[in-house]
Formats: structure tokens, C-alpha cells, sequence
């Protein structure tokens, strides 16, 4: 009992209650050990960051009950999507990252692309939300003396670009 006492304490602070992703912190220990791994192999690294567009409004106009659903089947897109070594976290509010081990720019724009369209056209957030859910995607790739901060810091600029540039669309770091 005291056992699965402690393995449920140790979900709730790793994990999101809402959607079971892992939370920021715990990504951020995950994602800084397959940074040190990938510069040791010489390996690619990527990450994607991305916020649902207009999020405000699909609360305001359906409701917070609503948008809580339509987070937890966006995380289930993910799950579903994603391969089993991608780290997946919930950063914050309507803002998800994702870890992709072992990929190049390339790929990661691949990938990305093709989540943005698998939210757009995915039957269940159709069905929740008569407001199409989108996201605004930044993706980001490893480049020699780069930290945990300074990707952050480009694959978030990436993302505000794309929702400068209109929204629903994939931009790559500088
Ligand atoms: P943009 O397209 O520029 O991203 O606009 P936005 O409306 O998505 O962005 P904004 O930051 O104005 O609004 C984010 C909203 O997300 C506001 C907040 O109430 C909502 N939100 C954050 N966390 C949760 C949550 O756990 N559940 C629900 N239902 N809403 C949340
Ligand atoms: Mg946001
Ligand atoms: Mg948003």
C-alpha cells in the first residue's frame, strides 16, 4: 500500500493531472538527459513547441468544461502519433512540447506538419468544438554549444512567428 501510495505521489509530481503528460519540470530533466546523450553520439535532437490558436475563445464560447476536453484529446492525438522514445510534455495552459530523439530539421518539420494537419482534421475535436482546433508550431533542432534555454528560447520565437504569420503553420528557428 505504501508503495503504490509513493508511485502515486511521485505521478502527481511529474505528471499532469489533466492529461497525464509529463509537466514542465519533468520534461525539462528528460529532455536535458537526451541532450547530453545526443552530443556525446554526435545524434540530432529536435523540439517542437506549439499553442492552440485562439484557445481563449474556444473557452469563452463553449465553455472551460469543453476546452479541458479538447486539451486532453490533443494530448491523445499526440500519444497516438508520436513514436515511443518522443518526450511529450504539457508546458503550461494551451502549450505542449515535444522532445523528438534522433532527428534532424528535416524530419522534425515533417512531423510537425503533419500534427498541425492531424489537429485540423481529427473527428473528435470536430465533434467537441464547432470552432476547428488549431495549433501554432515552432520547431527547433540542436546546433554545437546549445543549452536547454537557448533552444527554448529560439523554438519559442519560432512559434510566436508562426502565429504572427497567421496562425495554424509551422516555422523553424532562426
Ligand atoms: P493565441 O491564438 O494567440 O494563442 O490566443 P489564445 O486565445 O490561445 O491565447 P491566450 O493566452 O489569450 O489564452 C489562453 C487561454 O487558455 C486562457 C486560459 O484561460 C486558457 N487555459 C489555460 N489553461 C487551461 C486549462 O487547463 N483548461 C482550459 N479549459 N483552459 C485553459
Ligand atoms: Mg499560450
Ligand atoms: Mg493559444
Amino acid at each position: 500500500m505504501i508503495r503504490g501510495y509513493n508511485e502515486k505521489l511521485e505521478f502527481m509530481a511529474r505528471n499532469d493531472p489533466l492529461t497525464g503528460l509529463m509537466n514542465r519540470s519533468a520534461f525539462n530533466d528528460s529532455f536535458n538527459d537526451y541532450l547530453h546523450l545526443s552530443k556525446r553520439r554526435d545524434d540530432p535532437l529536435s523540439l517542437i513547441f506549439f499553442d492552440i490558436d485562439n484557445f481563449k475563445a474556444i473557452n469563452d464560447t463553449l465553455g472551460h468544461q469543453m476546452g479541458d476536453h479538447v486539451l486532453v484529446q490533443v494530448s491523445e492525438i499526440l500519444k497516438t502519433r508520436l513514436r515511443c522514445t518522443d518526450i511529450i510534455g504539457r508546458w503550461g495552459g494551451e502549450e505542449f512540447i515535444i522532445g523528438l530523439i534522433n532527428t534532424d530539421q528535416e524530419n522534425a518539420e515533417v512531423i510537425a506538419e503533419a500534427l498541425r494537419s492531424a489537429f485540423e482534421e481529427d473527428p473528435r475535436l470536430i465533434h467537441l468544438s464547432s470552432i476547428p482546433i488549431t495549433a501554432s508550431f515552432g520547431i527547433v533542432t540542436t546546433r554545437s554549444g546549445d543549452t536547454i534555454d537557448t533552444l527554448l528560447t529560439r523554438v519559442d520565437a519560432a512559434m510566436y512567428k508562426a502565429k504572427e504569420l497567421g496562425k495554424n503553420r509551422v516555422e523553424k528557428a532562426e
